[in-house]
């Protein structure tokens, strides 16, 4: 097993295996984050989920951690937060293929509850790794946790959603770009309402001027839960 503690050190030695089957550096460094045991959450993953998508995309999105269904299937957002997160896409004229998507934590938090900060620590060097290879010009984060460990700011995502901050990330100079996490959308028509008009202004902010759009999305809320309790904002 080979563990990369110092993610941001010399890339590791070709393989053969990596030679015969021109892996991408974001693919290798993925199979070498596969088996880290850093903190506890290693103990009850079924996988860790590194992130998927495009490994040069110009738009990358970071959540929190995987939830049930994500740890099952090894890939970020396929759950009803997911779902929503692919029509809000789709409204902007993208897709998953044509975006990253990552989370800050890569393995599961037992019952899916909040990360805490050494899990956190653990896990930083992988993600602002993952930056550092695929370069996106718009980092999007997804809730409290991304935004706050993006901006090194303790500052929530009420009063920072939808404003985007320029941040330095080892050598990447990067735009931050807060949103409210999909998965506290859900359940709060408002916040949905809000979530579809940051999104809006994503492609602006990724220098296109023309979207290809297909008509809005008709989005709605699933109930009247309120996602403070969620603990995503
Ligand atoms: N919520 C997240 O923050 N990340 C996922 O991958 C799924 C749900
Ligand atoms: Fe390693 Fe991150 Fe998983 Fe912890 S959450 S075991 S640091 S990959």
């Amino acid at each position: 097993m080979r563990l990369s503690t110092t993610p941001s050190g010399p890339a590791p030695p070709a393989t053969s295996e990596n030679t015969r089957t021109q892996l991408n550096e974001l693919e290798v460094f993925a199979r070498q984050v596969a088996c880290c045991t850093k903190c506890r959450l290693a103990e009850g993953r079924t996988q860790v989920v590194f992130g998927v998508g495009d490994p040069h995309a110009d738009l990358m999105f970071v959540g929190e951690a995987p939830g049930f269904h994500e740890d099952k299937q090894g890939i970020p957002f396929v759950g009803q937060a997911g779902k929503l997160l692919d029509k809000l896409l789709a409204g902007i004229g993208l897709d998953r293929s044509s975006v990253y998507i990552a989370n800050v934590l890569k393995c599961r938090p037992p019952g899916n509850r909040d990360p805490v900060p050494d899990e956190k620590e653990a896990c930083e060097p992988y993600l602002f790794r993952q930056v550092e290879l695929i370069r996106p010009k718009v980092i999007a984060s997804l809730g409290n946790h991304a935004t706050k460990q993006l901006s090194g700011k303790d500052i929530g995502i009420t009063r920072v959603h939808g404003q985007q901050q320029r941040i330095r990330l080892g050598s990447l100079d990067v735009l931050l770009y807060p949103l409210y996490h999909p998965a506290a959308a859900l359940y709060t028509p408002a916040m949905l309402k809000v979530l579809e008009e940051d999104f809006a202004k994503l492609p602006e902010l990724l220098g296109r001027t023309e979207v290809e759009t297909a008509p809005a999305p008709v989005l709605e809320a699933v109930s009247a839960e309120p996602a403070v309790q969620l603990g995503l904002f």
